[in-house]
């Protein structure tokens, strides 16, 4: 219906259109139309909310079509999610609508997904401080989904990399970092183009299995940590078999 013709019905009027696949426009009549789509209620059971009638100056009680019902009760949830992809939405330049949408629906189950993964920390222990926030968390998956089942890139095969842990490529200013950093569990475990290679340091680095103490010049070409790989212990094989 017109806005025009909607608004010579009763204030709580509304009219519902279903879509053959179950998709549901409701239109109704409050102090001006409102539209809602969903693919989960539409009318349903209406109940009463109270509104002010401004020409007789009094509370009066109208109907309310269930999708608003449940709207209005969702809508500070609706709200926080909005805000939550909007800190750090795809980058996406094209005008078309489809690909916009499609940005839009990942970023929409990155935001959930965390806000699920926070609420399953809480009974798994997870300590405050080892929780990801928004960011981490996208950057995991995002790194995941680059190198998880993935070889390593061919460029990289045969250069000389004695010297991938002391500086990050990633910085503009050379970091000295000390420390390897681990691989994903995701990429750790999946088994594609881990590859041996022999350092040229002086010095061996430690062992990366965590029950061992070794110094080993192997490392993996994909998980970029020194691991053992001798007659005595193949840590090398170790730290690539999930326990599970
Ligand atoms: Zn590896
Ligand atoms: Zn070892």
């Amino acid at each position: 219906m017109s806005d025009r013709d909607m608004k010579k019905e009763a204030r709580g009027f509304s009219e519902e259109v279903v879509s053959e696949d179950g998709v549901v426009v409701v239109k109704w009549l409050d102090n001006r139309t409102v539209c809602l789509v969903s693919n989960c209620v539409g009318k349903g059971l209406e109940d009463q909310a109270k509104r002010w009638d401004k020409t007789n100056s009094q509370y009066v009680q109208i109907s309310r079509p269930e999708v608003v019902k449940k709207y209005n009760h969702s809508m500070g949830g609706v709200d926080l999610l909005d805000q939550l992809i909007s800190l750090y939405r795809i980058l996406i330049r094209s005008k078309k609508w489809t690909l916009r949408v499609t940005m839009h629906m990942i970023d929409f189950a990155l935001v959930n997904s965390w806000l699920e993964y926070k609420k399953d920390c809480q009974p798994c222990n997870v300590p405050k401080k080892k929780i990801m926030d928004l960011l981490d968390f996208r950057m995991t998956i995002a790194e995941s989904l680059i190198k998880m089942g993935q070889k390593v890139p061919s460029d990289k095969r045969g250069r000389p990399s004695s010297s991938f842990s002391a500086t990050s490529p990633a910085s503009p200013h050379p970091v000295k970092r000390k420390v390897e950093t681990r691989p994903l569990v995701e990429v750790q475990f999946d088994r594609v183009d881990h590859m041996p290679q022999f350092d040229d340091k002086k010095e061996a680095t430690r062992c990366k299995v965590a029950e061992c103490k070794g110094r080993s010049h192997v490392f993996c070409e994909k998980c970029r940590v020194h691991l053992c790989i001798n007659k005595n212990r193949n840590c090398f094989l170790t730290f690539h078999r999930s326990s599970k």
